[in-house]
């Protein structure tokens, strides 16, 4: 479903993290659990495929002071 990602300034597709991604946020923040947040998935170059990968929550559009992107883990 998509939503507004603020990097992006228009509605974009946003997904759950996944394990390896919640691990890095969880250690990023300090917290022990981050389930609420959704990471836009607008690709940003089409040649290498990179995504916006901007973090928000379900009813948070802004979360953080300065906007966090999750990094491609391996
Ligand atoms: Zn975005």
């Amino acid at each position: 479903m998509p939503m507004y990602c603020f990097t992006c300034d228009t509605d974009q597709p946003h997904r759950e993290l996944n394990r390896a991604e919640q691990s890095w946020l969880e250690e990023r923040l300090g917290r022990a659990a981050v389930r609420e947040f959704r990471m836009c998935e607008a690709v940003l170059d089409t040649e290498s495929g990179k995504q916006c990968r901007n973090l928000r929550t379900g009813g948070n559009k802004k979360p953080f002071a300065r906007p966090i992107r999750v990094p491609v883990l391996e």
